[in-house]
């Protein structure tokens, strides 16, 4: 058995961005507290959060403060650097583990792992050297799309490949960074599936939700996705599958390519997740009440969905609606600037309609 995290612990997050920011209310909501780490002054989940720390990641007196002051430790973002997570999980227990996190911080390890689960990803080849990019193209074909291995995020650090010509300008186009080359998959539409798993090992999946993105940022997300009954039930069963590997703890977001072929998965992302916010106006418990119960030793909140509803990010100078029917989330970003995550929108409706 698990132990409970009563009312009144302290939930340490990494990240202070708008993630953070939703998993400090939903902390609150349950009567639990949240200590932020982040290395940016003022960040949106400080507003919100019980205690901040602004310091970087490579100070490990802070972070040992930090750890010392709190009870357990989660984070919104995977990019985290491998020393702080040696010098924190000393200290505190983390959650999702270490390896959640590297299996989601490379793009090749994060490949390998969900093939050696047996899952289908798209055809890919590591690129250190443009000699190695010249081989991979040869193999992988034309259109494919470049990516780093690390760090890269809405889009950032992939360049699209339509012909071998184009090579040495993707290549320094990536500033030579290790990459890898993804065959180009001819999906019929995107998905994600937001899943929970608990100490105790039980898990929890939300319906997956339709993606449309915008210049490389998710635009919209829409439940139900137009998938057929068998579709949902391997979105759900993969992802169940992709928890229990990893013994994880926490919710993951899983983005699936859909393609005639089946179900290809395109990433994972080792917490609450941009696809996932629908949740927040459609479900009782939404991501990140489940993510908070999971880390805290809680018994997950069934995932069940209560609405239809369409999810718009309000990226940049976006207006926001002021219609009934729709939830507002704002992040509390003083400066919007382009390609910035502002707010976004829940939009509901009935099921039946
Ligand atoms: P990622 O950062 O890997 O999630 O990629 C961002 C977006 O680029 C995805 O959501 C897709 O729309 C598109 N994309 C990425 N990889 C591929 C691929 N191998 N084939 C087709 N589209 C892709």
């Amino acid at each position: 058995m698990v132990d409970l995290l009563p009312p009144g612990s302290i939930i340490g997050i990494l990240g202070g961005g708008q993630l953070g920011r939703m998993l400090s209310v939903a902390a609150s909501r349950l009567g639990l507290k949240t200590h932020i780490f982040e290395p940016n002054q003022n960040p949106p989940a400080g507003q919100v959060a019980d205690k901040v720390t602004t310091a970087p990641y490579d100070d490990l007196a802070a972070l040992g403060q930090f750890a010392a002051s709190v009870d357990v430790i989660t984070y919104e973002f995977e990019n985290i650097p491998t020393a702080a997570l040696d010098h924190l999980e000393n200290l505190r227990p983390i959650h999702p583990n270490r390896k959640a996190l590297a299996s989601s911080q490379d793009r090749i390890v994060e490949k390998n792992f969900l093939q050696n689960l047996g899952l289908n990803v798209a055809p890919f080849a590591q690129v250190d050297t443009l000699a190695g990019l010249q081989a991979a193209l040869q193999t992988i074909g034309t259109p494919c799309i470049l990516k780093t291995r690390r760090f890269g995020y809405d889009g950032k650090g992939q360049v699209r490949i339509d012909d071998i010509a184009e090579a040495s300008t993707a290549f320094n186009a990536l500033n030579g960074a290790p990459a890898v080359l993804e065959g180009f998959v001819n999906f019929e539409r995107e998905v994600s599936v937001i899943a929970a798993r608990s100490q105790n090992g039980e898990v929890a999946c939300y319906d997956p939700g339709e993606n449309v993105h915008r210049s490389g940022i998710l635009h919209t997300t829409t439940v139900p996705a137009q998938l057929n009954l068998a579709q949902q039930t391997d979105a759900v069963i993969l992802a169940g599958r992709i928890l229990n590997a990893l013994d994880y703890v926490g919710v993951m977001g899983v983005e699936l390519f859909v393609t005639k072929q089946g179900l290809i998965v395109n990433e994972i992302a080792p917490r609450v997740h941009n696809s996932g916010h629908w949740t927040q106006n459609g479900c009782l418990i939404d991501q990140f009440e489940q993510h908070i119960r999971a880390v805290a030793g809680w018994p997950l909140g069934d995932g069940q969905r209560h609405c239809n509803v369409v999810m718009t990010n309000l990226i940049g100078d976006d207006a926001y609606s002021r219609d009934a029917n729709i939830g507002l989330h704002l992040y509390g970003k003083d400066i919007a600037k382009p390609g910035r995550k502002m707010g976004h929108e829940n939009r509901i409706s009935p099921i039946s309609d």
